[in-house]
């Protein structure tokens, strides 16, 4: 095993893109042939994100092999295209999960359990983990939090353990920090950086590469102090200059040669730089598409991170249309019959977003009525589809009452139900269906039609509650259609109305697999219906 392994450190502040470089990185690596993947490291305690509410973290990332994952592994596959798996992200609270399960299990035989070395040692394995799996050429992990927290500390030991195992070929830290600008004096101040980066130095890191977020230009003598004062050279200090998208991001790096000193420190000869092709058209088609084009997001979290996977999905699916995508929020919790005109007016088309829970519920209720009496092309995601199902079941089929067992378990007319096998399972977030499953189109359909004729399609899930199947053939023959069913359950995964321009719901969540290079079918199709809409 040669994988070489690349660690991404933050430090001065939260939110200064680890994420975004950590994939920029990987797409760079990319582009030059190697093959990569990257992985998160977070140092909180919950297992996995699955049980944050998304005001907390964001949205939660649901991976193809079924694992609750953070916000950042939707970066780093919409930037590489890469599958991410339940080995690319990891909690503290996985960590010592399966160090105390093997201490309970008697593994280490009387030993006194520590966090150096046990659970450092149960951080090195996962690190090196996914390289054991498939060969890969990079590894690149980021670790979540910033330099000083307490939580991140055993993080920073392993790694720079690994370091020191490794060696520098095969090992290298590169450091994020932040340079503010003090407008009173009109000046940029090194030394938060400075200071993070002595912190590093002071648990046995040497950072190689600084990268610095920045809202203004940073000069050669700026970078130069930082060098001098960091132990670091000067082409290795990067800056990372406030962007018009994070997209642009990548091309920022390579100009300043991220990845070639990258390469360079790792013993490699980084060579020519390779073009991006079709990154760079995807920029030039994003930057050409001026005209707008305004979509309803309705939902009852009113963050942009809460619905980050979706937002993009539409970014990604106005630009390959050629379309600058406003995204509304429209909080469902404010919706009611006598405002929902003036709330939806001027929308080209509107998404009905996932969720759990009571709240903001009969918002959504109302929109789909609205949408669907006035033709508005909408797109329901997962609860927004079953609120489709649930609409159409009160205001077409009559049943006033009908509901998800979710809301209201003693409902009789549970159009949204949960399936039998799991009825049993109460443990929180046990019954989930996550992850991907396969979904046959049925031929014909307007869904079917947007897939490009296919017969089956994998998407990916993360939900309790189902379309009940005691009910499909009343919705048939009121005009809602099942477009799409799982072959072994027979559980419905979309529902489409044909005759309407575009309605479509799924209970499945497209936006998890939308890319840069390869917008979701789903997601251009409705953006296509909401062109013609306007
Ligand atoms: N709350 C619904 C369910 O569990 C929908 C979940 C979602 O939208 N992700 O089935």
């Amino acid at each position: 095993m040669d994988t070489k392994f690349i660690f991404i450190t933050g430090g001065v502040a939260s939110s200064l893109g680890k994420g975004i470089i950590s994939a920029s990185l990987g797409k760079l690596l990319q582009t030059r042939g190697y093959k990569i993947t990257i992985q998160k490291f977070d140092p909180y305690i919950n297992i996995d994100p699955g049980t944050l509410n998304p005001y907390e973290h964001g949205e939660c990332y649901v991976t193809m092999d079924g694992m609750e994952t953070d916000l950042d592994l939707g970066h780093y596959e919409r930037f590489t295209g890469i599958q991410t798996t339940r080995d690319n992200s990891v909690t503290t609270g996985r960590i010592y999960m399966s160090v105390i399960e093997r201490e309970r299990r008697g593994d280490y035989l009387g030993k006194t359990i520590q966090v150096v070395p046990h659970i450092t040692d149960e951080i090195k394995r996962r690190i090196l983990l996914n390289a054991t799996k498939e060969h890969f050429d990079f590894v690149i992990t980021e670790i979540g939090g910033t330099i000083g927290d307490i939580e991140s500390q055993p993080f920073l030991e392993a790694i720079r353990q690994l370091r020191w195992e490794l060696g520098p070929q095969r090992a290298l830290n590169v450091h994020l920090t932040y340079v503010p600008y003090l407008a009173a004096a009109g000046e940029l101040k090194t030394k938060p950086t400075q200071t993070s980066v002595k912190q590093l130095q002071g648990l046995g890191i040497q950072p190689e590469v600084l990268v610095l977020r920045t809202e203004h230009e940073l000069s050669q003598e700026l970078r130069m102090k930082v060098a001098h004062f960091c132990n670091v050279e000067v082409d290795a200090v990067i800056q990372s200059q406030d962007l018009p998208s994070i997209y642009e991001v990548p091309i920022n790096m390579q100009r300043q040669g991220l990845d070639a000193i990258c390469l360079k420190k790792m013993g490699l000869n980084p060579g020519e730089t390779p073009d991006l092709g079709p990154w760079l058209d995807f920029l030039n088609r994003r930057k050409q598409a001026q005209a707008i084009i305004n979509i309803g997001l309705v939902g009852k979290y009113d963050l942009q991170d809460a619905y980050k996977s979706i937002l993009e999905s539409l970014a990604h699916a106005g630009t390959y249309n050629d379309r600058k995508v406003k995204t509304h929020f429209i909080n469902s919790e404010m919706i009611t019959r006598d405002n929902v005109a003036e709330k939806l007016s001027g929308l080209a088309g509107i998404v009905i977003c996932p969720g759990f829970g009571q709240r903001g519920i009969e918002g959504k209720i109302i929109a789909a009525e609205y949408t669907r009496t006035h033709d508005i092309p909408t797109f329901g995601i997962c609860l927004g589809m079953q609120m489709m199902v649930i609409e159409f079941a009160r205001n077409v089929l009559g049943y006033k009452d009908a509901n998800s067992s979710e809301m209201d378990d003693n409902t009789p007319h549970n159009v949204i139900d949960m399936m039998e096998e799991q009825k049993n399972i109460t443990q929180m977030g046990g019954t989930m269906r996550l992850g991907g499953y396969e979904c046959q189109l049925v031929e014909g359909s307007k869904t079917w039609e947007a897939y490009g004729h296919k017969s089956s399609i994998i998407e990916r899930h993360r939900h309790r509650y189902e379309f009940n199947n005691r009910y499909l053939e009343e919705f048939e023959s009121n005009g809602m259609k099942c477009a799409g069913v799982n072959p072994s359950s027979n559980l419905v995964e979309i529902v489409e109305i044909p005759s309407l321009k575009w309605y479509i719901g799924t209970q499945f969540h497209p936006e998890y697999s939308s890319t840069v290079l390869h917008p979701h079918p789903l997601f251009m199709n409705f953006m296509a219906a909401c062109i013609k809409n306007k």
